[in-house]
């Protein structure tokens, strides 16, 4: 798709073109004003949005435009999900350079809609505008059994804390591509952890719909930063053994070579957009879980009356050291996301 050729109408008709998928639910989708989506009787509307800026979020030298049209999509499907919800489509505000080489378009859209269709979550509408940096800005909705979604506060004392897939190899890919560069198989396998996430977006529904957690919250910040999210807003608190947190595969190696504490990359690092949810004490095991949701699952502690969270290390109390990142906070660690 070139935009000096087909200037903003034949733009949008490209896409449209592109676009086209089963969109069941939408009455009305690119074309008009505005969609329409006819709601099912019983289901509430989730919406969120996140946005991946050039040199903000990502830089052209460290990624491709396929992955960035497919994480672009996939950080909105990990929040949809981790509301319990199904996603039911998205919209999508574009803004790029009109001198932007044609294949960057063609490969955003190409990762964009490939994954849109995986997931059934079409394209429905959205704008364009002329942008110094390449801008996408997603907007997604998905659809939950009425009072059902899982909410950061939904967490209570006694309930087991679970964790899907693998931490700390988003982080670990970032700071390859960022730094020494990416050698082995493992290794281009953790940057693609990082440049084309895939959340397992799925799971939170298939929990409301088997009635098996309140609570959830995907990990696109760290986990000690995302699971302190979940505490607060439920006025509960947490303890977590650190042992039992599945690192990715590679993640010690990759450390090694980067000179990095694989524990701080997995509490801290970032990026990851597994789903931290809680389940009842005597709810299934992490195991029954596992195959329910169709992806790893890891019990890595529990919910406590106790405010805060204690960290445990072989038994014993740890503290490791703090935060994930913050938009906005001076960190010497800027280039994070
Ligand atoms: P308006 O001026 O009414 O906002 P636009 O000309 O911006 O209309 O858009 C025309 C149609 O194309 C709308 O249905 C809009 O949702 C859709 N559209 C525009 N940009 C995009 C995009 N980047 N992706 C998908 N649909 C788009
Ligand atoms: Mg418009």
């Amino acid at each position: 798709m070139n935009p000096r050729e087909l200037g903003e109408f034949g733009l949008i008709e490209a896409i449209r073109r592109r676009a086209a998928q089963a969109h069941p639910g939408w009455r009305v989708t690119i074309g008009d004003d505005a969609a329409v989506f006819k709601s099912r009787p019983g289901e509430e509307l989730v919406a969120t949005t996140d946005a991946v800026v050039e040199d903000v979020h990502f830089h052209w030298r460290t990624t491709d435009p396929r992955s960035l049209g497919h994480k672009a999509l996939a950080v909105n499907l990990s929040d949809v999900g981790a509301m319990g919800a199904r996603p039911v489509g998205f919209l999508l505000t574009l803004g790029f350079p009109p001198q932007i080489a044609e294949a960057r378009l063609d490969g955003f859209f190409a990762g964009l809609l490939r994954l849109a269709r995986a997931s059934r979550c079409p394209l429905v509408g959205g704008d364009i505008v002329r942008s110094p940096a390449f801008t996408a800005s997603l907007t997604a909705f998905g659809a939950v059994a009425a009072g059902r979604a899982l909410l950061r506060s939904g967490a209570r004392p006694g309930e087991r804390l679970m964790v899907t897939g693998e931490l700390g190899g988003a982080a670990a890919g970032l700071r390859l591509l960022e730094g020494p560069g990416v050698r082995t198989a493992q290794e281009r396998a953790l940057a693609r952890r990082q440049n084309a996430p895939s959340p397992p977006w799925r799971a939170g529904a298939a929990l409301v719909g088997a009635r098996l957690s309140r609570a959830a919250i995907d990990v696109s910040d760290g986990l000690a930063q995302d699971l302190g999210h979940l505490v607060r807003e439920s006025g509960v608190g947490a303890r977590v053994a650190l042992e039992s947190l599945p690192f990715a595969r590679g993640l010690e190696r990759a450390a090694a070579r980067l000179r990095l504490d694989p524990l701080a990359l997995a509490l801290s690092g970032g990026e990851d957009y597994e789903l931290l949810f809680t389940v009842a004490r005597r709810g299934p095991s992490a195991a029954a879980l596992a195959r329910r949701l169709q992806c790893r699952v890891t019990e890595i502690g529990a919910i406590t009356a106790t405010r805060g969270i204690a960290f445990t290390r072989a038994g014993r109390p740890y503290q490791p050291r703090e935060a994930g990142f913050q938009h906005f906070k001076a960190s010497p660690r800027r280039s994070e996301k």
